[in-house]
């Protein structure tokens, strides 16, 4: 049965954060010291985890499944989830192209430790993977990230095509004045190492609030730099994928840019989310979150369980309202909610 929110949408992807915690401290998302984790007991296990996605993929026809943080590889033990996570099926009588078969497993990873991980959690069921980067240059990468781990990430990479994963897409979040300098070297590098580039506009879920508006760089902007160097051609119809996604007229590969900011996907948004602490929230700038780890740890049935799931969609927004004078900043940042 479909999960339908009111203004007509079918929920199709659910992203679930596996943790709160990270080995990176980007600028753009957690503080350097100080931030407040998540008591372990706080955190859902793999079977709860695995309860809440049976629910979503046997019972509303999800789809497709995103594992996220926080930093989901500093959890213990990720291929065991992704295996469980792979004995799911989508129902039969789903209109889902994938009717019948396994959801779509992915994961969104910074790829420090990637290259530990990549074979068996390939292995295991994983079918796709976005490692993040956002600059090619070792001192902006210790400046951005807090750490320096820029060979390891370029390493994770590696490992992710190694692997088998098709295609490995890169994620870039661009702020002006810090790395809007590596658009077209990122472009470069996507060309030269057969991986799609996603450029990701910065969103205001950093920890330290320092996101302006001007610090946005647009997509129009993103495309028109690399178009110059290298042409580009649109590819048409984003569906509900975020990124709206651009060929190289030379054959070279893709790039996509994901325009949150400037041209607000929300009309064919299909996703949802669930927090490490099991938290259900319909839009990653949602301010109302569901108590779904209270629900089950009461001993809420699964049928309560979907009802409750289905109340939330009922209240899912047409969109968020960034750069509206009536925006409120969710109070979890991009690491806590799970971007
Ligand atoms: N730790 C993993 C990683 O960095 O890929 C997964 C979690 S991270 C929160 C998911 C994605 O959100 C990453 O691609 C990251 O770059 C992006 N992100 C984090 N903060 C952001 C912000 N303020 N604006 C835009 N994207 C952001
Ligand atoms: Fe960690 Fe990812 Fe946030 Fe960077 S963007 S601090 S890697 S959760």
């Amino acid at each position: 049965m479909d999960l339908v929110d009111p203004f007509g949408r079918t929920i199709r992807d659910l992203r679930i954060s596996v943790t709160d915690r990270c080995n990176f401290r980007c600028t753009y998302c957690m503080p350097e010291e100080g931030m407040k984790w998540l008591p372990r007991s706080d955190v859902l296990t793999f079977e709860e985890i695995h309860r809440l996605a049976a629910i979503f993929v046997e019972r509303f026809d999800v789809d497709g499944l995103r594992l996220t943080g926080g930093e989901p590889t500093v959890r213990a033990h990720m291929p065991v989830l992704v295996g469980k996570l792979a004995g799911l099926r989508v129902p039969t009588t789903s209109s889902s192209p994938l009717a019948g078969k396994k959801p779509d497993l992915s994961m969104t990873t910074n790829g420090a430790s990637f290259r530990l991980l990549a074979d068996d959690l390939r292995d295991a069921g994983l079918d796709r993977v976005n490692i993040s980067l956002d600059t090619l240059q070792q001192d902006k990468f210790v400046q951005m990230t807090r750490r320096d781990e820029l060979v390891r990430v370029l390493d994770g990479i590696e490992a992710a095509k190694q692997a088998g994963f098709s295609p490995v897409k890169v994620n870039a979040v661009v702020e002006r004045g810090v790395n809007d300098d590596e658009i077209v070297a990122l472009a470069t590098f996507g060309r030269e190492r057969n991986v799609e580039v996603r450029f990701i506009e910065f969103m205001p879920l950093d920890a330290s609030g320092h996101w302006i508006n001007d610090k946005v760089v647009s997509q129009d902007e993103i495309v028109a730099m690399i178009n110059e160097v290298y042409p580009l051609e649109q590819v048409a119809a984003r569906g509900a994928a975020p990124a709206d996604r651009w060929r190289y007229v030379d054959g070279a590969g893709m790039i996509g840019v994901i325009p949150t900011i400037t041209k607000p996907f929300c009309g064919d948004c299909d996703r949802v989310r669930i927090t490490a602490d099991g938290q259900f929230r319909t839009c990653l700038f949602a301010t109302t979150e569901f108590d779904l780890l209270k629900l089950m740890r009461g001993g809420a049935s699964d049928d309560e369980l979907a009802v409750e799931i289905q109340r939330a969609v009922g209240t899912k927004w047409a969109g968020h309202q960034i750069n509206q004078v009536n925006f409120i900043r969710p109070a979890r940042t991009m690491s806590q909610i799970g971007g």
